[in-house]
């Protein structure tokens, strides 16, 4: 198809997300339980701007001549579609997730196959429909639903797919590389973290302070990129936990259909179990709650921000992706201890660092291992900025001019005289 046709289609998409995005967030509802306002006002909204970014991408692929030291051969590159790729999507943040993949992809020039949660296949499902009413012709993006271990594992293993791009756990991206060995396919992966927010002695306290809480209690936690270790110089660090602790205290958590909630609750009973199995391991184990520490009574998957003190920086707590509302927090007193600290997790998605010292946030900028740095601000994710992980926390960044070459492969033509 024609760069111009597939950038139309695109655009084409994205209006079609926005016309349709009341009924998506009644499905992003029924999926995972958040509420509907929050899906319209800020998924469906950054669903369609993904697909008009990448749709401006699809008229933009060049490669580039190249000099080469040989007498009278004339080379050059092309660009080209990477094949068929497998588009694996983790449940926290169902239709964003779908249109992260889908648009590069499509912008490319790649057929897709696509496989949501099991949790939450709604939403995926009606774009998929809205895909095709814009044009798309039947056969390039396909879905199948079904169970990670079986439908997923089958797509990473399947020697008629090209590309496998994942979002989700580390544990799970480790078992697709293997998977992606018998046919040596191509990967992007998008895995877990457990992001540092540093607060220095100078910063703005009460922005920091928000913005500390709202990193790890927006979207329950379940965030990839969720600030879920707060790091504060131990001049103000009673001060600002107690606050943070405050805020925790404060945040009405509840069900995605009650006008009044700020949090919504957990996806489903195994994940509930798993965020608390963490937080009472790590009571058990020392740490001090100065907020929530323990799941709601009442029925559903609701989960109290939870706020940890005092806890060793080799438990469980500290070192896994909880992937729910738990903060931990520590103290330092400089520069090289915080970096120290920060560093000391096999994750590198995101670290935030909250400072009016010039020097001190490109000192820390440059010493923190994260794909992502926020410096006295929140949220960052845009579709012209290259987001992904150091470390464990994946390969490849999704985004940018680099998240379209992940569906692009690299072709060399020589021609003599
Ligand atoms: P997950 O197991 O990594 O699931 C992500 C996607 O991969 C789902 O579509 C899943 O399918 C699929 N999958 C599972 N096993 C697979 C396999 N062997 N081969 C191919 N695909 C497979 O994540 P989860 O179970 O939803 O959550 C577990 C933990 O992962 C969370 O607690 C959190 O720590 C982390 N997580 C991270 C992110 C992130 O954005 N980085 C997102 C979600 C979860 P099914 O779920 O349909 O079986
Ligand atoms: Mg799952």
């Amino acid at each position: 198809m024609l760069p111009s046709v597939r950038g139309k289609l695109l655009w084409r998409i994205a209006d079609l997300i926005e016309k349709n995005g009341a009924q998506l967030a009644e499905l992003e509802f029924l999926n995972n339980g958040k509420a509907r306002d929050i899906v319209a006002q800020r998924d469906v909204p950054a669903a369609a701007d993904v697909f008009r970014y990448f749709a401006g991408w699809a008229t933009k692929i060049y490669g580039r001549t190249a000099a080469i030291s040989r007498p009278h051969l004339h080379a050059y590159t092309l660009k080209e579609p990477i094949g068929v790729a497998g588009l694996i999507i983790p449940w926290n943040f169902p239709l964003l997730m779908a249109a992260w993949k889908l648009a590069p992809a499509l912008a490319a020039g790649c057929s897709c196959v696509l496989k949501p949660a099991e949790e939450t296949p709604l939403t995926a499902l009606r774009l998929v429909e809205l895909v095709l009413e814009a044009g798309v012709p039947p056969g390039v993006v396909n879905l199948v639903t079904g169970y990670g271990h079986v439908a997923g594992a089958a797509l990473a293993a399947h020697d008629g797919v090209d590309k496998i791009a994942f979002t989700g756990s580390t544990e799970v991206g480790k078992l697709i590389v293997l998977a992606a060995a018998g046919n040596l396919k191509k990967l992007s992966l998008e895995l877990g973290g457990k992001s540092p927010t540093i607060i220095l002695p100078d910063a703005d306290k009460s922005a920091a302070k928000m913005a500390a809480a709202g990193s790890i209690f927006f979207n329950a936690g379940q965030v990839c990129a969720a600030g879920s270790r707060l790091f504060v110089h131990k001049s103000i660090f009673d001060e600002v936990v107690e606050s943070v602790a405050q805020r925790a205290k404060a945040i009405r958590v509840g069900s995605g259909d009650e006008p009044e909630t700020e949090m919504g609750p957990l996806i489903s009973k195994k994940h509930l179990e798993r965020v608390d199995g963490y937080v009472q391991g790590g009571i058990k184990q020392g740490a001090e709650v100065l907020a929530g520490g323990g799941r709601i009574d009442r029925d559903g998957y609701f989960f109290n921000p939870t706020v940890l003190v005092g806890a060793d920086p080799n438990m469980e707590v500290v070192q896994e992706e909880i992937f729910g509302p738990v903060l931990v927090c520590d103290s330092f007193e400089d520069l090289d201890e915080v970096a120290a600290k920060a560093n000391s997790s096999i994750y590198g998605l995101s670290a935030s660092i909250w400072t009016r010292d010039l020097k001190a946030a490109h000192t820390l900028a440059r010493k923190l291992q994260a794909g992502s740095i926020l410096i006295n601000a929140g949220g960052g994710l845009d579709p012209n900025l290259p987001f992904g992980g150091y470390k464990q926390s994946g390969w490849g960044r999704e985004f940018g001019e680099d998240g379209l070459e992940l569906y692009l492969q690299t072709k060399s033509v020589v021609i003599g005289g």
